[in-house]
């Protein structure tokens, strides 16, 4: 068997050894960390622990041994107890047989074997496991030659994979996750499982499910994952919005682009630049209102009149749906899905004051419009792509320019409307807001800067206007 002992380096393994010698049971190191370690994937902060008897028994003894003897929580229902120890997370369970009934993903659990346990894992390559005993340490052990699968690229489960994936419908999910996040591709037996066993996801909670999904949309190249789940037919149960941009209409020899792959190449192209998972959120959805709102006009050809409007009100339909935060993360997302083509309409002509407009409108959140925009651009024609760019780089660079002078993006009203009441002497009224509205306009138009003194004087000019009688100056 081979041996893996440099896997093994962090103490932490020699004092889960001696805790496991101590209470004279076997204990293994198993799942992502040997998987990574083997990957090169980088130290994991996450090690999953397997005793063969009670895992809380064995995190205990750990914790006895580790310096600041660390707090070990429990979980007594799932029988596993975690630790936290030099900012790593140490999971220990202890081995265990499980079978499944049709309408949960919660197991009946026994006591097993290591490879009772192994063979609970999802896939070949997650069931790898380093022995932590003093006469092995750092042996492999890999029963379904997960470090083959390794070499390959695969992902493949230990077991039948339809059983393994009607079992926990879940791990359909995790099976693209996985082939999206290592770049792996799933073994044939297993797609056609999935595809088969596609409807089982409506058993998993929304929770878990949205889980999967931002890790398939912060990985490199999210639209591996999400053309897997098209092709499996996952998709549809959990993002039909996105099922509806698929297709290209023909009218009177005029085409539309497919909106769905379209999306696919703008989330793929902002992940170049971004790591934001709102912001990748923001572009998978920065088109889904043009489904419902494509038409044919014959003088104009496919149009999707307001879409960014009906998308917006469709980000939180779909959020809540999904039981996901209807916080300012879901806002953030409306707001660019909304504003999403104003940069396009600026791109042909930027002038001064739609540029102030712009950033008066998005605020804080400009440079991420922009950034989702430039990731917009798909056109395959080179000359075409680096002429949009070029103009995009013409508004990012009066973005700087005319928020150097005018300070727009945290807008303040340099009048306040507890001035405004008291130059004119008046209780809370509309002729306030009226005012101040103005003294805004004036200001995004270029009429007046956007200082105080300036603004004064235009106050007191909008008052006389309206019929106002200044009773201080
Ligand atoms: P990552 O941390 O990137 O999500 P991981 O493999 O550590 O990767 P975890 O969710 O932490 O993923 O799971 C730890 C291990 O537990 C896995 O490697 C796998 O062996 C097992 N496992 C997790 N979820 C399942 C599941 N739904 N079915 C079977 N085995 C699972």
């Amino acid at each position: 068997m081979p041996q893996y002992p440099t896997a093994l380096q962090n103490p932490v393994f020699r004092t889960i050894s001696k805790a496991a010698k101590n209470l004279n049971l076997e204990s293994y190191v198993i799942g992502g960390y040997v998987r990574d370690f083997l990957l090169k994937r980088g130290e994991a902060k996450d090690i999953d622990i397997v005793a063969v008897g009670s895992g809380i028994d064995l995190a205990v003894e750990v914790s006895k041994l580790l310096p600041g003897k660390p707090k070990v929580s429990i979980f007594k229902t799932y029988g596993t107890a975690m630790l936290k120890s030099g900012g790593i997370e140490l999971e220990f369970v202890g081995a265990r047989k499980e079978s499944y009934s049709e309408e949960s993903r919660n197991p009946a659990v026994e006591n097993g074997t290591l490879e009772d346990d192994q063979n609970r894992r999802d896939f070949t390559i997650n069931a790898l496991a380093l022995s932590l005993s003093d006469n092995s340490f750092g042996e492999l052990l890999d029963p379904f030659n997960g470090i083959e699968d390794l070499k390959k690229n695969i992902i493949r489960t230990p077991l039948n994979p339809d059983i393994t994936y009607s079992d926990d419908p879940l791990r359909m999910l995790r099976a693209i996750r996985f082939a999206t996040q290592l770049d792996f591709i799933i073994e044939k037996n297993s797609l056609d499982a999935i595809t088969r066993n596609a409807e089982r996801i409506k058993i998993i909670s929304k929770e878990r499910i949205v889980d999967e999904l931002n890790k398939i949309l912060l990985a490199d190249v999210p639209s591996k994952g999400f053309a897997l789940l098209l092709k499996t037919g996952l998709l549809p149960f959990i993002l039909p919005e996105l099922i509806a941009l698929r297709g290209i209409d023909e009218k009177e020899g005029q085409t539309h682009k497919d909106n769905f792959w379209h999306t696919l190449e703008v989330v793929d192209n902002i992940s170049k630049t971004t790591d934001d998972l709102w912001l990748r959120w923001a572009a998978l959805l920065h088109d889904i209102g043009k489904a419902p709102t494509k038409r044919f006009d014959k003088k104009l050809g496919w149009t999707f009149h307001a879409h960014e409007f009906v998308g917006a009100k469709m980000v939180y339909k779909l959020f809540k749906r999904l039981n996901m935060p209807l916080n300012e993360k879901m806002k953030f997302v409306q707001k660019m899905v909304l504003m999403s083509s104003r940069p396009i309409v600026l791109a042909s002509e930027v002038t001064d004051s739609a540029v102030r407009r712009l950033i008066f409108d998005a605020g804080e959140n400009v440079d991420d419009l922009m950034t989702l925009c430039e990731a917009d651009i798909t056109t395959k024609n080179p000359k075409k792509f680096k002429k949009y760019h070029a103009n995009f780089q013409l508004v990012r660079d009066k973005i700087v320019e005319v928020e150097e002078r005018d300070h727009i993006r945290n807008f303040q009203p340099p009048v306040t409307g507890e001035e405004i009441m008291e130059t004119f002497g008046l209780n809370p009224s509309r002729e306030i807001g009226v005012i101040k509205d103005a003294i805004k306009e004036a200001i995004l138009e270029g009429e007046i800067p956007n200082e105080y003194e300036a603004a004064k004087e235009f106050m007191l000019k909008k008052g006389a206007e309206i019929g106002l009688k200044a009773v201080i100056k």
